[in-house]
């Protein structure tokens, strides 16, 4: 382990960054500038394509325009998802967009488990599709990129730019936290970024087909997530 890198077991010794937020990207063009310098090639930055996720290619791009980003792809996503990472393609074509599907294709999943196991046990699915992908795919990097911001539920405003992720044994890293709804969407008119048409038809966040649906509560932006089952994350920014 290299001296002084910053890793999942000495997060506690290490000294705390402090990243000005007084600026444009509010710290978040700093913190990404800190990550890959610091992190050089063994940083990833999970994706899942939503209007965050957007805003946070491109300014990744600005500071390293051939980092590797990865799509967990659940094999259940709506059409209009894969039609943006395609878009994504050819506006970065630097990007190294490497997509990653679970170890078992939905009919064996059905096999195995019944069929539509999103509904019998959502957090089995999410398990198996999203969580066991992204351990994967952590186990090759020392630390990840998210696109969290605090604003967006409960559970998240106290995500720090930097974290330690005692679920994946690993540094997360999220630039956006002090960024709100309108910062995002500002930010994209503004630079014209493509963007998933579902959030033009109320989908505020976008995850598997089975599990979203539209909503008009502008005050809850994870809501239309597993609407009814009281589970509100899909096991991947869960301590
Ligand atoms: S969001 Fe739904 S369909 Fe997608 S992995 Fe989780 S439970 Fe399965």
């Amino acid at each position: 382990m290299a001296k002084n890198l910053l890793v999942y077991e000495n997060f506690e010794d290490f000294e705390i960054i402090n990243f000005s937020i007084d600026n444009d990207t509010k710290g978040a063009l700093e913190v990404l500038k800190w990550a890959y310098s610091h992190y050089g090639e063994d940083i990833v930055y999970a994706c899942s394509f939503g209007v965050e996720g957007i805003v946070l290619i491109d300014l990744i791009s600005k500071v390293k325009s051939n980092a590797k980003v990865v799509f967990l792809d659940t094999d259940l996503h709506f059409e209009e998802t894969y039609k943006l990472i395609e878009k994504v393609r050819e506006r970065y074509p630097e990007l190294k967009i490497e997509i990653k599907k679970p170890s078992i294709s939905l009919e064996e999943q059905e096999n195995q488990y019944g069929p539509k196991l999103w509904e019998l046990d959502a957090n089995k699915c999410c398990e198996i599709r999203k969580v066991i992908p992204l351990q994967e795919v952590l186990a090759g990097a020392t630390a990840w990129l998210s696109g969290l911001r605090r604003d967006q539920s409960e559970s998240r405003k106290n995500t720090e730019f930097i974290n330690k992720d005692n679920k994946f044994k690993s540094i997360k890293i999220c630039p956006l936290i002090h960024w709100s709804w309108k910062d995002i969407w500002r930010y994209v008119h503004k630079n014209s970024l493509p963007y998933n048409e579902l959030h033009d038809k109320a989908y505020p966040s976008i995850g598997c087909k089975t599990c979203t649906q539209p909503t008009l509560n502008i005050d809850d932006l994870r809501a239309g997530r597993w609407t009814g089952t009281g589970k509100v994350e899909c096991g991947l920014h869960q301590t």
